[in-house]
């Protein structure tokens, strides 16, 4: 391990030690940066020798290969600089924590961010996602986003050009780095924001594996587009329900019990390729009974196309 000036680097890290799904082989190089300073640094010196890199935040969307990837891999985690508040907007770095910054925000009497509490992964993370509960989505929060193309250069864009959409940020897709973001909330009281937080994780708990334990990404397939223009997305673990894939296993990956459209990778010597291979049957179950393609919402790494 050596101390770059952007960042710690791992030569060879494996992936499997820095995604909640606890699978997925070696990088070239991981570069763990605290914070968007350190990010910036990191991303400018990559593009400066040609080098081809990722970006990740905590890894808490991501099923990476168990071949690994053959490029660096930049990660901005673990965030320690707080939230700035400025009247009822605050500010915040692309690696803090999202439950953390809605913890700091109902703590600070700031509404709006309630529907994330509980939710793992980085500010920067949600952004790159627009991610989203319980109807909400972390796009309508946002005032601005700072970031950077994959050569070094900064800028600020407002929401309407990010290309936001369920669960997308096309900026993000198609390399736009994000350093920081501000956010537009609204006054309202501490004591209803917790209250408003200890619901959300309540609800959480009663459905989700608590990622800190089990290997996991959260729901691996995108809800279903509505039929009509009035409709509302369909969650995919009802059609998956219907499909009968409760209780399916692959090698060290199966359906977790109380939700269907979340794997988990905690049998002995989980793979990539196992959790792959089950969503491949769940989301050909779902076809044949439907006639329905789901999409993965959890992002794939290091797969050839079509594996
Ligand atoms: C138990 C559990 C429950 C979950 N519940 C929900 C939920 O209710 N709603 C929901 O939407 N998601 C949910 N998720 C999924 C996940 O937590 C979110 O998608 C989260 O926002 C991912 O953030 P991350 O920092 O972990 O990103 P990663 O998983 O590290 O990366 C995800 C994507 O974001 C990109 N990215 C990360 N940081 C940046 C950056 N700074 N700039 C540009 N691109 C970046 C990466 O390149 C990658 O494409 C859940 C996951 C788990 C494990």
């Amino acid at each position: 391990m050596r101390d770059a000036r952007s960042g710690t680097a791992h030569e060879g890290a494996r992936l499997a030690d820095w995604t909640t799904f606890r699978v997925g082989g070696p990088c070239r190089a991981l570069i763990d940066c605290p914070d968007a300073a350190a990010l910036r640094l990191a991303v400018r010196d990559l593009a400066a020798r040609g080098e081809r890199f990722t970006v990740m935040g905590a890894g808490s969307n991501l099923l990476v290969a168990d071949g690994g990837l053959d490029r660096t891999v930049v990660r901005c985690a673990d965030g320690r600089d707080p939230p700035v508040r400025e009247g009822d907007e605050v500010e915040v770095d692309a690696a803090f924590g999202l439950d953390a910054l809605c913890a700091w925000c109902g703590a600070a009497g700031l509404a709006g961010l309630s529907f994330a509490a509980g939710i793992p992964g980085t500010v920067g993370g949600a952004v790159a996602g627009n991610v989203g509960a319980f109807g909400e989505q972390i796009a309508g929060r946002i005032a601005w986003v700072e970031g950077m193309d994959a050569r070094g250069r900064v800028n600020r864009r407002e929401p309407r050009e990010l290309g936001f959409g369920y669960r997308r940020c096309e900026a993000a897709e198609a390399g736009w780095i994000v350093l920081r973001v501000r956010l537009r909330l609204r006054p309202e009281s501490p004591a209803t924001l917790a209250a408003e937080r200890a619901e959300a994780l309540a609800f959480r708990a009663a459905r989700h594996p608590d990622w800190r334990r089990v290997p996991c990404a959260g729901s691996f397939f995108r809800n279903v587009a509505p039929t009509s223009a009035a409709g509302r997305r369909q969650a995919a673990g009802w059609f998956l329900e219907q499909a009968g894939v409760h209780g399916w296993r692959e090698g060290g990956a199966r359906i977790f019990e109380r939700h269907a459209n979340i794997i988990v990778a905690d049998g002995p010597d989980p793979r990539a390729a196992d959790v792959r291979t089950l969503a491949r049957r769940m989301a050909a179950a779902v076809e044949r009974r439907f006639g329905l393609v789901l999409q993965p919402e959890v992002r794939l790494l290091g797969f050839a196309p079509g594996r």
